[in-house]
């Protein structure tokens, strides 16, 4: 990438520079000495199926197979390993991990028992304000009973993706009124058992400020 490119990015905060004092060289000689000296988090990609059909899926060429039962020892291995290295921040993404995955909720709570971790569903929120749906190989009433249930496995972090305004981000996700369901979870959190509820912005960043937050009492 050409340095002007770099440098746009710089100036609409899409990119932070290094700090001023790690030259190149440093950077390389601290990458040779501890490669994982700066990893803090691990992202568990379990699944590649879901129940969505969004026109900018990076996992659209994937093929969406039925996910097999989690195999749960080498999972928990992996975070055996990754704990005493300083991991403690664990993400599950997909796919809809979510919807698919039966077996993840024991693999979170495996780590919440670890001092110090978090655990965060990254999830397009198809299960908000529905009933009587199945979510991680469980059938929930309604989304208090699965709120709880994450709660009770330690997941404390839900991420949603906003892809732009209202009529954008339901169309490039092809689920209409999706845009408000996120957002009426953000404005009544005071009901979610599951807190704090995060949003990625997967698109506007400029926007976002004048939308977003008008009204709502929560960070993004
Ligand atoms: S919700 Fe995510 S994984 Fe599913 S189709 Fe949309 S972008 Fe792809």
């Amino acid at each position: 990438m050409d340095r002007s490119a770099i440098d746009r990015l710089i100036a609409q905060g899409l990119l932070q520079p290094a700090r001023p004092s790690l030259t190149p060289q440093d950077i390389v000689r601290r990458y040779r000495q501890n490669p994982l000296e700066h990893l803090t988090r691990l992202s568990f990609e379990l699944t590649t199926a879901c129940n969505f059909h969004c026109r900018h899926c990076r996992n659209a060429p994937a093929v969406r197979v039925a996910p097999a039962p989690i195999d749960l020892a080498p999972l928990k291995a992996v975070v055996d390993e990754a704990y005493p290295i300083g991991i403690r921040h664990f993400d599950f993404i997909g796919g809809e991990i979510s919807k698919f995955g039966n077996g993840w909720l024991e693999l979170a709570h495996y780590i919440r028992q670890k001092p110090g971790t978090t655990v965060a569903l990254f999830t397009n929120g198809g299960w908000l304000e529905q009933t009587d749906f199945t979510a991680a190989g469980v059938r929930y009433a309604d989304e208090s009973a699965y709120l709880d249930d994450l709660r009770q496995h330690g997941v404390r972090h839900l991420v949603f993706s906003l892809d732009g305004a209202e009529e954008r981000h339901d169309d490039w996700r092809r689920h209409r009124g999706l845009y408000r369901r996120i957002l009426n979870a953000l404005i009544s959190s005071s009901h979610l058992t599951v807190r704090p509820v995060r949003v990625v912005v997967e698109a506007i960043r400029v926007t976002i400020t004048s939308w977003l937050t008008r009204g709502l009492p929560l960070q993004c």
